[in-house]
Order: structure tokens, then sequence, then C-alpha cells
């Protein structure tokens, strides 16, 4: 499926709706300040049960399911509520952005993939091996994997989606952002260099990272392609939420995640732990020393 850049709606309605990563369409304004994203059953289980889990603080508060012009939405706090002109960030968490059932999908019906193979040879022509160019076409589960190593989702366990700043300048383009130093860089530009701010989200994502570490929800959970939310504005207030549960799948009981363990088939470790301590190591290196 495709991800469109970005959505920015001019706030038309007293609220602001906008988007830095995500689908286009998606979202609706609802009553009383909140945000309608389109309806998604496995969305509202987690959201169902985050209201009464220990992450609550961490997520936006969920009201329910609403209609408008005959779609179902899930309806939940907006968190730009609350900041004036707030810059925003979208950081997509984990070491695996698809999910083990979408791996098993695409392997049952294996069909070589053209479009695929031309996704992989635009961006660097000798990624094919011999028997992929001579086919002209990858499997998508081959490419599922090697989507991952471009970006930082490998090495890091969180990736850059998209930031906008205060100022309305948007940066959306961190497909390839892989580095440490690429990472930093893209940080410092959304902060705009203010380490008051970083010491802001610092002190939520190590507020974050104990309570995931006690929550229920998180060790049953396969939490894959959610994302945290940055939030700052001017006036030096910060706030970190997670968001986007549409790929959070519940475990069987018989299965425990640490969240920090490489991922071997099977055993649907998702690297979220992993990539929040790299994302804190990340941002406390900001700091001076
Ligand atoms: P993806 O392509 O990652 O699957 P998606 O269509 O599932 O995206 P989300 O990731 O849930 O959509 O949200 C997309 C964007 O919308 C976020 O990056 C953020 O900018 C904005 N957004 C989502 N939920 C909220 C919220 N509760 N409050 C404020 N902004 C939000
Ligand atoms: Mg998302
Ligand atoms: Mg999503």
């Amino acid at each position: 499926h495709k991800t469109s850049p970005l959505l920015l709606m001019a706030p038309k309605t007293p609220q602001q709706l906008m988007q830095v990563a995500g689908h286009a369409g998606d979202f609706r304004v609802g009553d009383y300040g909140t945000m309608l994203k389109k309806f998604c059953e496995r969305e509202q289980q987690c959201y169902l049960r985050l209201m009464k889990d220990a992450l609550r603080p961490f997520v936006p508060a969920y009201h329910g399911v609403v209609q408008q012009d005959e779609e179902d939405y899930n309806m939940m706090d907006n968190l730009l509520n609350n900041f004036s002109t707030p810059a925003v960030m979208d950081c997509k968490m984990g070491s695996r952005t698809y999910l083990e059932e979408e791996l098993l999908v695409a392997r049952e019906r294996p069909q070589p993939r053209h479009d695929m193979y031309e996704k992989m040879v635009a961006v660097d022509p000798e990624v094919p091996t011999a028997q992929e160019r001579a086919q002209q076409a990858v499997l998508k589960t081959r490419y599922m994997q090697w989507r991952e190593t471009l970006s930082s989702t490998s090495t890091l366990g969180f990736r850059i989606e998209g930031f906008q700043k205060s100022s309305g300048e948007c940066h959306t383009n961190f497909k390839r952002t892989k580095s440490r130093d690429q990472v930093t860089e893209a940080f410092d530009s959304f902060v705009e260099s203010n380490t008051h701010i970083v010491w802001g989200y610092l002190r939520w994502l190590k507020q974050l990272r104990q309570v995931l570490e006690t929550s229920d929800f998180f060790r049953a959970h396969e939490v894959v392609g959610s994302s945290l939310l940055f939030v700052h504005d001017w006036t030096g207030r910060t706030g970190v939420w997670m968001i986007d549960f549409a790929k959070t799948a519940a475990l069987p009981s018989h299965i425990t995640v640490d969240h920090r363990s490489p991922w071997v088939e099977g055993n649907r470790e998702d690297g979220y732990l992993w990539g929040l301590d790299n994302l804190i190591d990340t941002l406390a290196n900001m700091l001076p020393r």
C-alpha cells in the first residue's frame, strides 16, 4: 500500500488536524476536539485494553467508534490540543515493521513481483541476486525484509517517518536515514538545536520505558508499525505518546517476548525496547557533557 508523504489540513475548524505520516484521507476532525481515524478492529481492541493499562497516560484517550458519512472511525483525543503551533515528529518503533502473519500470507502464494523488483533497482541496482535479475522479479517476502535494511529500522530499532516544525516546514524524506549521525542531524533540525526540548523528550521517554517494562498490555503484544509521536511548542512544553496500533497483535498465552531480543521468525520479538534504548541514547548524546 502507498503512504502519502504528508497531509496538512488548514485549521478550518477551531482544531488543528496535522499528519506527518500515514494514509491521507483516513483522518477526520471529530467533536469536542477529538480526532477520528478510519476504523480498524485490531486497533480498537488495543485501545480498549490500553484504557485499562498502566500505559494509559502514554496513549491518546480512546472514545469508541463513531460514524461520519457512513464510514466508521475510532475516536480519540487529538494530541496536539493544549499546544500552540506545535512541532510534530513521528518515529516508527521496532526492528521490524511487518507482522509475522504478513510474512506467512506473503509466503503462501509466492509470486515473483516485477513491481517490487523495479522499486528495489530504483534504490540500488546492485541489490537483486543473479536469479532475481534473470527473472526481473523478487518475492514479496524478500522485498519486505530488504526494505527494513534501508533505514535505521534494522540498525537502531526505530526510524523517523517525518516531522513538521512549528513554522510549517515539513520533512518526510527519511527512507534512507540510517546511521546514528544522520538520525541525530534530523533530530537536531526538528528541535532546532534547543537542548531544553531534548531534555523534555528524554524525561518522557525514560518514564515511558519504565512503564512499558511493567505493562501487562506490552508484555502480551507484538507491537509492529506503531509510532511515538513527539510534540513540542515554543513555550517549551513537550510530550511523547504511542500511536498507531493497527499492526499490534495479541500474543498467544504461551509466548512471551522481552521486546529486546533479536527477532528469529517464530519468536515474535519486535525490538521495540531495543529501539527505545537506542532512541534515548541518541537523544542523550545531543546534550552537552
Ligand atoms: P501508517 O502509514 O504508519 O500505517 P496510519 O495511517 O496508520 O499510518 P497513524 O500512524 O495512526 O496513521 O497516524 C498518522 C499521523 O497522523 C501521525 O504521524 C500523526 O501526525 C497524526 N496523528 C495520528 N493520531 C494522532 C492523534 N491522536 N493526535 C494527533 N495526531 C495524530
Ligand atoms: Mg503510523
Ligand atoms: Mg498504521
